[in-house]
């Protein structure tokens, strides 16, 4: 009886503390606050939505609360004096960390080594959180495994499922509504997996939420395809066989590597797309308007670009992550003897490289003919050309940490270009 009371108590305080329940948008809402620039991150399809001026990443001051929200989340803003904390945002002292799963360790279903996956599984079986938010796929046929849909994660097994990248906008806050609505009394503690504009949202009312606790484990994230149709214009465009494609990733050998259902991969160099101007509108248009490339908000983000070319498949690949506060760390630390963790001193290769300030500007060139749909026709090069220009701009071109500077910087060059016009 009184652990009763003590339960509905709690339970009570908890729905008082979320303020604001303004009736949720349908999930087909054709056009929402954020119109164009709209991530559809499924904020406004909870009963929050009344505070979407607030929330959202691309309304009044949109990324630029970015700022007040480190300082909210970590306790202070990232250093501007020091390059890496410019470029990964807040970070723990020597906060980044190459790393992988080890072979043993890692889930079948995954993007990379199964970081992300086997960080919730073990918070999960550490009984730290009492669900994890993630994206499980729309179905099982190829087609649709590549579609995002985000679920509250109960057990490991569900987790599990929920391994890999569905390449794509994904209404990651969506899942809330259920948990306010009906899932509210067995979910206190939540870890939360979601990319940049997701967090940014979830992060402006984390008072709010109702929980007693929250985690957030993040990925990086940038140039996410629009929805389903967009996908496969791209997947048509890179692939010889689309319709068996189950996963693709932008690689450090200038390769995207295209995974197919039957174990096959393909690579193909990024000069050899076949008609890259049917790609024009691929990119949803928010992703043009975001400058939280590396995810700032979360307590840990896990992504590739900063682990050095080691060859061979992304599934096998070392991966990198940036400790961001003390939950981060937890995170970490509880994973640890599935955790092959390297030097840090490793994601700044030795001898020399181009710099990247000299080869930022080529690639923004027909990085804006795409946004703006410039059609600047030519062929492919011969297949052997693409090839050799991959190889030599890869043994040339700036490795690890700077790969990683050099990408975050065309994309904010780019998008600061594409909001002005
Ligand atoms: P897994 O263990 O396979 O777990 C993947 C997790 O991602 C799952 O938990 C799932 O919930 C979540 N997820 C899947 N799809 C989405 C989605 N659409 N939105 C939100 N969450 C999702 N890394 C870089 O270094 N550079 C990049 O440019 C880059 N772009 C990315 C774009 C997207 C849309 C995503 C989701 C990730 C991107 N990453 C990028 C991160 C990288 O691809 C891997 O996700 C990361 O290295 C983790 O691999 P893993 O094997 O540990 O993940
Ligand atoms: Fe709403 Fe999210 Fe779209 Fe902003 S990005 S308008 S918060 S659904
Ligand atoms: Fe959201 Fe930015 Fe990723 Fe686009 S690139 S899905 S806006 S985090």
């Amino acid at each position: 009886g009184g652990n009763a009371a003590v339960v509905a108590t709690a339970a009570l305080a908890r729905s008082k503390r979320r303020r604001g329940k303004a009736k949720p948008m349908p999930e087909d809402q054709a056009v929402y606050p954020a119109k164009d620039l709209c991530s559809r991150c499924g904020f406004c399809n909870t009963s929050l939505v009344g505070r979407v001026q607030e929330a959202c990443a691309f309304l009044g001051d949109g990324m630029a609360r970015l700022d007040q929200l480190e300082e909210r989340v970590h306790g202070r803003q990232r250093n501007l004096e020091d390059e890496m904390e410019l470029y990964f945002g807040v970070t723990v002292e020597d906060g980044v960390v190459p790393l992988q799963v080890l072979p043993e360790q890692r889930p079948a279903q995954r993007a990379w080594t199964g970081l992300v996956t086997s960080m919730a599984c073990a918070l999960l079986a550490a009984g730290r959180v009492d669900a994890v938010l993630c994206v499980a796929s729309a179905a099982e046929s190829p087609k649709k495994r590549l579609e995002p849909r985000p679920i509250l994660a109960r057990t490991v097994e569900e987790v599990l499922k929920c391994g890999g990248v569905k390449p794509m906008l994904s209404p990651n806050l969506l899942p809330l509504e259920e948990l306010w609505q009906v899932r509210g009394e067995d979910i206190k503690r939540l870890l939360f997996i979601g990319v940049g504009c997701q967090v940014q949202a979830l992060r402006s009312v984390e008072e709010d939420l109702g929980l007693d606790e929250l985690y957030v484990l993040g990925t990086n994230c940038v140039d996410n395809p629009r929805d389903s149709e967009a996908l496969q214009r791209f997947l048509r465009s890179a692939s010889e066989t689309p319709e068996t494609a189950v996963g693709f990733e932008f690689m450090q050998d200038n390769r995207i590597h295209v995974k197919h259902a039957d174990g096959r991969y393909e690579q193909i160099p990024v000069f050899a797309l076949k008609e890259p101007e049917n790609c024009t509108g691929v990119i949803a248009k928010s992703c043009y308007a975001c400058f939280d490339y590396v995810n700032a908000l979360t307590d840990l983000t896990v992504g590739y670009m900063a682990a050095p070319w080691q060859g061979g498949r992304m599934t096998e690949h070392q991966q990198y992550c940036v400790v961001r506060n003390q939950k981060g760390q937890q995170m970490l630390d509880l994973l640890a003897e599935k955790l092959d963790v390297g030097q840090a001193s490793s994601l700044v290769p030795n001898g020399w490289s181009l710099p990247r300030s000299q080869l930022v500007p080529s690639v923004l060139s027909p990085e804006l003919d795409l946004a703006f749909g410039r059609r600047r026709r030519r062929e492919p090069p011969p297949r052997w050309l693409a090839e050799l220009l991959s190889d030599v701009v890869t043994a040339l071109g700036p490795r690890g940490v700077e790969f990683a500077k050099g990408s975050i910087d065309r994309a904010a060059l780019r998008n600061l270009v594409c909001l002005e016009v």
